[in-house]
């Protein structure tokens, strides 16, 4: 086993998952709406499947979907793409952020990540390779800044990798620090791979701003989103790269030896919602923002201090201001056990010099479960 994988511990988000499983309680740890998604969309898919074709699609995704693609970031983000030279339909976000370390790292070079980070992208660095260089986020604003990338970027970087909005501190990254990355990035002759899987999961009346758009950093970037988040349907691993023709076709040149296409049905069912149902983007953040409205207030009731979220199905507490006397990992451990929820250590989120603190909590979930979890959790300080 090659050593970065040999060892590596199974996931926080399976590890949780299964707890909670084995101890019956609330999952608020693993992100994923307690629905199964938009039933139209489902049902495109399902027509496909019995209907439509099984057999492999073009290897850069169905052209119906890249088109449907194009009109979404068209009409939401103001972004101008050719769906034949600049996007790639891959087997979630998660496909895409391996074909982009594949095809652009090379052994030494250098890779910017923030911290709290997900847990994908430093073995798949690696594995290509990298060499990260990390940047640390803290609460309550996980904010950059200058000095904080002067640190970081050198004269071996490559890549940098940000992900806005931000799990799992639930951050947008403002314009003002999106233009100062992209100031390093042209600076350096860096790429910057872009995950936005979280980009319609935004509250408040904000909207998201890709990197991609930011002057300088249109042939430089690689934009990847999630039709999972995007419908909230996270089991579907229909993803999508958008990036200037070169940079795709280095990408898809990846793509093609990881999965080489993604399941036909489901690119037909993701099109048909993105060209269809299009109400659901402005009223599915909406509806979220309830209930993450709905569980902030329950915590702050039960004496909880809760972190602003500005986006994502997470919430943070800030454990320590709760007064809560262990760290992160020992809390989430005993509410899953002793009190039947479950959530997630934002430690697990830091590769070095964690943040022992916070604990993050998905509120992507009905009303009444929320409001148990609350119950429970009261007991939990
Ligand atoms: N990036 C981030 C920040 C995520 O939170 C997730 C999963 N929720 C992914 C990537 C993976 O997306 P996908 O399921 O489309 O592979
Ligand atoms: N993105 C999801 C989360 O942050 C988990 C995805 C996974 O389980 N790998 O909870």
């Amino acid at each position: 086993v090659h050593p970065i994988f040999d060892n590596l511990p199974t996931t926080i988000f399976e590890r949780m998952s299964g707890l909670a499983r084995q101890h019956g309680a609330i999952n608020l740890g693993q992100g994923f709406p307690d629905d199964q998604g938009p039933l139209p969309v489902r049902q495109a898919a399902a027509r496909a499947l019995i209907e439509g074709s099984n057999q492999y699609p073009p290897m850069r995704g169905l052209p119906e979907l890249r088109a449907a693609v194009a009109g979404h970031y068209a009409r939401r983000q103001d972004l101008s793409l050719d769906p034949d030279t600049e996007i790639v339909v891959t087997s979630g976000a998660t496909e895409a952020l391996a074909a982009a370390f594949t095809a652009l790292i090379s052994p030494g070079d250098e890779v910017v990540l923030f911290q709290p980070l997900y847990d994908a992208y430093l073995p798949l660095v690696r594995r290509a390779g990298g060499v990260p260089r990390l940047v640390r986020l803290a609460p309550p604003h996980w904010r950059f800044d200058r000095a904080m990338l002067e640190a970081a970027f050198t004269e071996r970087t490559r890549l940098v990798v940000l992900n806005s909005p931000l799990n799992p501190a639930g951050i947008v990254t403002p314009d003002e620090d999106l233009a100062l990355l992209a100031e390093f990035c042209v600076r350096h002759d860096a790429i910057a791979v872009c995950d936005e899987v979280w980009e319609a999961v935004v509250f408040d009346g904000r909207r998201h701003r890709p990197l991609i758009t930011v002057p300088g950093m249109r042939e430089r970037t690689v934009k990847i989103g999630s039709a999972g988040k995007l419908f909230g349907m996270t089991g579907w691993k229909v993803g999508f790269l958008m990036a200037a023709p070169p940079l795709a076709k280095a990408l898809a040149a990846a793509h093609q030896f990881l999965t080489f296409t993604t399941p036909p049905n489901l690119q037909v069912g993701v099109a048909w919602g993105l060209d269809n149902h299009r109400a659901w983007f402005d009223e599915m953040p909406v509806a979220l923002q309830r209930s993450r409205d709905r569980l902030t207030a329950g915590l702050r009731d039960a004496g909880y201090v809760v972190l602003d979220s500005q986006g994502t199905y997470f919430l943070n507490v800030d454990l320590q201001a709760s007064g809560v006397t262990v760290d992160d990992a020992t809390f989430c451990e005993r509410s899953v056990v002793e009190h039947g929820v479950a959530a997630i250590p934002v430690s697990a989120f830091y590769a070095e010099d964690p943040v022992t603190t916070v604990a993050r909590l998905c509120f992507a979930k009905a009303d009444a479960t929320l409001d148990e979890a609350v119950g429970r959790l009261a007991k939990a300080r």
